[in-house]
């Protein structure tokens, strides 16, 4: 063989772990300890978005406990089948705010571009749980139009990279589309919304960290937990990893119900991200999406935990309670 020839490289180890993930319902209720009651449920939930936990993230979880919070993040619960009334395919109007192929400009000086509909993990409230992404997938025609559309609008100033999960990709492929990015000179700030640091740590590679510390453009890595439990030494690790090449560090979440519906456990997560480095940004209301009906807090009962968070934390620990509107101009606080 020849050094260097394809059928020599290596597949990186986070791509062994991401096509690695447990995928079975059956292998997920083994690996933590639960019997088979959970099985049909589980199976008929699966079949409307398939169970995808990595492995790392299944051994955070409780042995033998049904209610553990990464474990409810996960588990498809027959719950998932029921229509609720108002919660459809498309809660927070995407499809009708594509500018481009991948490019939702709904906000001022902001673009969001879902670059592939992959994820590591499939989280069972995703609002993007119904999305026709073979539709929106930029990649098809190597960003050119997306990128087009970023060239021609000089009001654009940072390009947020979404999906699906950003990171899913190779770093040979975001390297080039940070290239490409950062030739267009109204351009300041490179933002990517991304699970990959939490659920599988191993993500963050020296590649990784080679083209995001490459760029002149500023960058920013928010990423998403949703309870204290996700933050292990891995994850603390690839987040002092990725603080160190100076990619400024923030957490999104989403308030579920049977997650993170207190305030210990919100406060216990501001805590513990500070502790690796990371502010706490958004706090999500959950987005009525079909299928995510019983994770949803009401607006009231959110208020009412916003206002005990900001009572006994910081101001810069206690993240921004929003919701998000169809046609709003930004996410839409809730006081
Ligand atoms: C959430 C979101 C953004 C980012 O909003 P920020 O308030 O800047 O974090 C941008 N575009 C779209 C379409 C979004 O949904
Ligand atoms: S990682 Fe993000 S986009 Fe992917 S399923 Fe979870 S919430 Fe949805």
């Amino acid at each position: 063989m020849i050094p260097g020839s394809p059928a020599f490289r290596q597949v990186p180890a986070w791509q062994s772990a991401l096509a690695g993930a447990i995928t079975d319902p059956a292998e997920l209720l083994a690996a933590v300890g639960l019997g088979t009651e959970w099985l049909p449920a589980a199976q008929a939930a699966a079949r409307l978005f398939p169970l995808r936990v990595p492995r790392g993230f299944a051994a955070r979880m409780h042995h033998g406990d049904p209610h553990d919070p990464l474990l409810r993040q996960v588990l498809p619960l027959a719950e998932e089948c029921l229509v609720v009334d108002g919660f459809g395919d498309d809660p927070v109007g995407d499809l009708s705010a594509m500018a481009a192929p991948g490019v939702l400009h709904k906000y001022r000086g902001r673009i969001l571009l879902t670059v592939t509909g992959a994820c590591a993990v499939h989280c069972r409230y995703c609002f993007r749980r119904h999305f026709p992404y073979t539709d929106a997938n930029p990649a098809a025609d190597h960003w050119s139009r997306a990128l087009d559309y970023i060239l021609r609008d000089d009001s654009i100033t940072e390009i947020i990279l979404s999906g699906g999960d950003p990171l899913s990709l190779s770093d040979r492929r975001l390297a080039d589309l940070a290239r490409r990015l950062e030739g267009i000179a109204h351009l300041r700030r490179l933002r990517v919304h991304t699970r990959l640091p939490i659920v599988l740590p191993e993500r963050v590679t020296d590649e990784l960290l080679g083209w995001l510390g490459a760029t002149r453009l500023k960058t920013v890595m928010v990423v998403h937990a949703n309870h204290a439990n996700e933050i292990d030494a891995s994850v603390g690790d690839a987040l002092a990893r990725l603080k160190r090449a100076g990619v400024a560090l923030l957490n999104q979440s989403v308030l579920l119900r049977g997650v993170n519906d207190e305030a210990d456990a919100l406060i216990a997560l501001s805590e513990k991200l500070f502790q690796a480095g990371v502010l706490p940004y958004y706090l999500h209301l959950l987005d009525k999406v079909r299928g995510a009906a019983h994770f949803g807090v009401n607006e009231s009962e959110a208020a009412h935990l916003m206002a005990e968070l900001n009572a006994r934390l910081p101001g810069y620990l206690a993240p921004r309670l929003v919701r998000e509107e169809p046609g709003a101009p930004g996410k839409v606080p809730v006081t």
